[in-house]
């Protein structure tokens, strides 16, 4: 863990006007003042996006969007670009979130072709890998975790994953207040880096920052960072409130 600074980042999802957005950000730019070990993101929806911006100013907190389109502009209702979100202030794009494979259709090709566009437009993206619960049973979880990373990342050369943070998200633990056990995020972070390694080189593997989600909380943080794998968190509900997330943040119980 020392040679990368953990990254904990909130995924606000369909939660907070931009008001709402704001003063939570505002709060927890106050809470967290004093903390230079951790970097910290928040992803809220994309309307709160210049809100959320405002609110953490000079801070070191960073802004992420949530998803982006593969497309530079064009006739795409709904969607929004890569331009956008830098234009709005984000660093950060998270891609391939479970909930938008689940409910979205996201394939592991959307999924790289947004990475593509990500890489090439200076976004770090957060690619969202995992297995769910039916899968983990078979035995497949790293059978599935291959292929969400050999097609999520085609294409792509190290020196394009420079800034490449994965998330790894059981999806049978997001929302459902099941987490995985620290052994068992730990097996699978040491087996990610190891697929890194093998496919883009040491260098990458070890300064990729591999982020656990699924259900982490102030009590559980901790532990799950003293793995030697685990750089970090995507926190989804205990992200909402900001006393809860600073103490995730603070890893304080
Ligand atoms: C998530 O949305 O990425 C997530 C991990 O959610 P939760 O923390 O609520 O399980």
């Amino acid at each position: 863990m020392a040679e990368r600074t953990p990254l904990i980042a909130a995924n606000w999802k369909m939660y907070k006007t931009a008001d709402e957005a704001a003063s939570t950000a505002k709060e927890l730019v106050a809470r967290i003042r004093e903390c230079d070990m951790v970097e910290t993101m928040i992803a809220p929806p994309f309307t709160a996006l210049p809100a959320v911006n405002a609110a953490i100013g000079e801070s070191a907190v960073r802004l992420g969007g949530q998803n982006l389109h593969w497309e530079r502009e064009g006739a795409y209702t709904g969607e929004i670009s890569a331009g956008m979100l830098l234009a709005a202030g984000c660093r950060y794009v998270i891609i391939g979130h479970s909930e938008r494979r689940q409910y979205f259709g996201e394939t592991d090709e959307t999924v790289n072709r947004k990475m593509r566009t990500a890489v090439s437009s200076g976004l770090a993206p957060v690619l969202c890998v995992g297995e769910t619960e039916s899968e983990r049973d078979a035995g497949r979880t790293f059978a599935v975790l291959d292929k969400q990373i050999n097609d999520g990342l085609a294409g792509l050369t190290a020196a394009d994953l420079d800034d490449l943070v994965l998330a790894y998200e059981p999806v049978w633990a997001i929302g459902t207040g099941k987490t995985a056990t620290r052994e068992q995020a730990q097996e699978v972070h040491a087996y990610l880096r190891a697929l890194l390694e093998k496919k883009y080189g040491n260098a990458l593997a070890k300064r990729t920052r591999i982020q656990y989600g699924g259900s982490v909380k102030p009590d559980n943080i901790r532990g799950l960072m003293e793995m030697p794998d685990v750089d970090g968190a995507l926190v989804g509900g205990a992200s909402l409130n900001a006393e809860t997330f600073s103490r995730i943040i603070l890893f304080n119980n």
